[in-house]
C-alpha cells in the first residue's frame, strides 16, 4: 500500500543539504519540464547553486526516480 507523500525529499548533490518541497510544486515543474523524462526534476541548491535530486519520487508517468549519493 502506498502513502501519499505531501513533500518531497531533496537532496544537493555537491553539498547534502536536505530540502523538503510539496508534491505540488514538485509535480507541476515536472509537468512543465520539457526535458528528458527519464531525469527526475531537479532544483537548484539555494547554498551552493548545486543540483538537488529527489530522494524518492513518483513521476506523474508512475516512473519512480530515486537519488543514492554522489553521482
Ligand atoms: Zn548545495
Amino acid at each position: 500500500m502506498k502513502k501519499k507523500k505531501k513533500s518531497v525529499d531533496f537532496i544537493c548533490e555537491s553539498c547534502g543539504m536536505e530540502e523538503y518541497i510539496p508534491y505540488q510544486v514538485v509535480r507541476d515543474f515536472d509537468l512543465m519540464d520539457p526535458g528528458d523524462p527519464s531525469e527526475p526534476p531537479r532544483f537548484s541548491c539555494e547554498q551552493c547553486n548545486g543540483e538537488m535530486y529527489p530522494v524518492e519520487y513518483i513521476d506523474v508517468r508512475g516512473k519512480t526516480h530515486t537519488f543514492k549519493g554522489k553521482h
